[in-house]
């Protein structure tokens, strides 16, 4: 299948590439010449396990390219993804439908045979109908169909996602349409269950899913704050909670709050949404103010630690919202180092793969470590922000010696609370 794919991003270079592995002629889009020129030049713009390696390969094979040319990559396609941003809008933090409206209207004029338009990003319900009209405006006498074709990947994971998605979620209209989409998935056929449903059902399923893991994690949240008070311990709750088959083990652990570019911006578009539906979403919307709070507690936990110690060196371990992956978009780390600092604090922090991304944010005002123990360097207080693997087995002896004062806020829950006590640290977990 000749697919063309609008935006090449954290969802378009990942199912570029994977579309490009099953076997399909694959053209990625992108507006930013910058980006087109490192991918064309072999260059990865983006880290996401085993991706670098399938992108060569599909490279090599002659399966992928990448344009900045509408036309190049539109014409003669059977099918166009859509996968451009949707962000928070600055004032009323709907979706925000500029590059999706940008991206329809510029596709329309090269559209030359029928052509399937899938759209993947994140996108309001009834956004296809309003795809269908700007491409009909512009060109009136294109053949074409328009999908809902929502994203589930997990950053960190968007290889292994895109090869073994819980469910593969189509909204078609049309019967030619959805005939299409169910040729691509043919090689998931068997193993992953395939949900035709109406276009505004999958545009909603999408909102519906991010908004109920939100609340998911802030509700652990919420328990992990009475385990504190209560004399409970938060991982043995919720586990014992987990074993319910109803509830699932799954995104039951507390932390920082919750980031990343989809659910801080989802649950805020799904809480407009359902306003001008007038409908009061009141879950959603303590989700929204409890996890906004969650930040500013964490940040005043860790100043709480160094509050008696003159000008306090703060060691900060993880900058990206999660492991596994460069991005720094809504990550609890940055809100919480960005409050750190209107507290005049002094900081130093390391994150194994977001050290660029997270530099081209913060600039100068903090300092940046080159590994996970130069950090502790002098440090007051360690404050553990991110979930990589690797800060589970740090060498707390080592640490030790490195700090000025042993103090450790572990927002993640990574370390063993026993181990830091025998290595004389200050040890203060989420809820327990
Ligand atoms: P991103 O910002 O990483 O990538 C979007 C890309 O689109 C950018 O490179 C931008 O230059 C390009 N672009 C914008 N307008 C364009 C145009 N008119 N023509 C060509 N290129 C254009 O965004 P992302 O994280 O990949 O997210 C894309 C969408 O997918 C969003 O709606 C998001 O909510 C949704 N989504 C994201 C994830 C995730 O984990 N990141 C998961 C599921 C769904």
């Amino acid at each position: 299948m000749k697919i063309g794919i609008i935006g090449t991003g954290y969802v378009g270079l990942p199912t570029g590439v994977g579309m490009a592995e099953l076997g399909n002629e694959v053209v990625c889009i992108d507006r930013e010449q910058s980006k087109i020129d490192a991918l064309k030049a072999g260059k990865i713009t983006l880290y996401e396990d085993g991706l670098e390696e399938l992108f060569n390969k599909n490279i090599k094979a002659g399966r992928i390219k990448f344009t900045t040319s509408m036309k190049e990559g539109v014409s003669n396609a059977d099918l166009v993804i859509i996968a451009v941003g949707t962000p928070p809008h600055p004032v009323t933090h709907e979706a925000d439908m500029k590059y999706i409206h940008a991206a329809a209207t510029e596709l329309a004029e090269h559209l030359t045979n029928y052509t399937v338009i899938a759209t993947k990003s994140t996108v309001p319900v009834g956004t296809g109908d309003v795809v269908e009209q700007l491409i009909k405006k512009k060109n009136p006498k294109a053949q074409f169909d328009v999908v809902s074709l929502p994203e589930f990947l997990r950053e960190g994971y968007a290889v292994h996602d895109f090869f073994n998605p819980d469910r593969i979620v189509v909204g078609a209209n049309t019967e030619r349409a959805a005939n299409l989409i169910a040729d691509l998935y043919k090689p998931f056929k068997g193993k992953t269950e395939m949900l035709f449903v109406k276009r505004r059902s999958a545009e909603t399923i999408k909102y519906a899913s991010n908004a109920f893991l939100a609340i998911k994690i802030h509700y652990i949240n919420e328990m992990a704050n009475f385990c504190e008070k209560s004399g409970a311990d938060i991982t043995e709750v919720a586990k014992g909670m987990g074993l319910d088959s109803r509830i699932g083990n799954r995104f039951l652990n507390p932390g920082p709050g919750y980031g990343g570019s989809c659910f801080p911006k989802d649950t805020m578009a799904m809480s407009y949404m359902a306003r001008q539906n007038g409908v009061d979403m009141t879950l959603i919307n303590s989700a929204i103010n409890g996890n906004n709070a969650r930040k500013q507690q964490m940040a005043h936990r860790i100043l709480e630690a160094v509050k008696d110690i003159k000008d306090p060196k703060i060691a900060v371990l993880g900058l990206a919202f999660k492991e596994g992956t460069d991005d720094c978009r809504e990550s609890p780390a940055m809100d919480i180092v960005a409050e750190l600092l209107k507290h005049k604090a002094k900081i130093t922090a390391f994150d194994p793969k977001a050290m660029d991304v997270a530099k081209s944010i913060l600039g100068n005002n903090i300092e940046y470590a080159r590994d996970m123990y130069s950090v502790a360097d002098g440090a007051d207080v360690l404050a553990i922000l991110t979930e990589w693997p690797e800060f589970k087995t740090i060498d707390l002896g080592k640490i030790a010696l490195l700090m000025r004062n042993r103090n450790i806020i572990d927002c993640r829950n990574l370390l063993d609370k026993q181990t830091a006590i025998l290595a004389n640290f200050k040890y203060k977990g989420i809820g327990r």
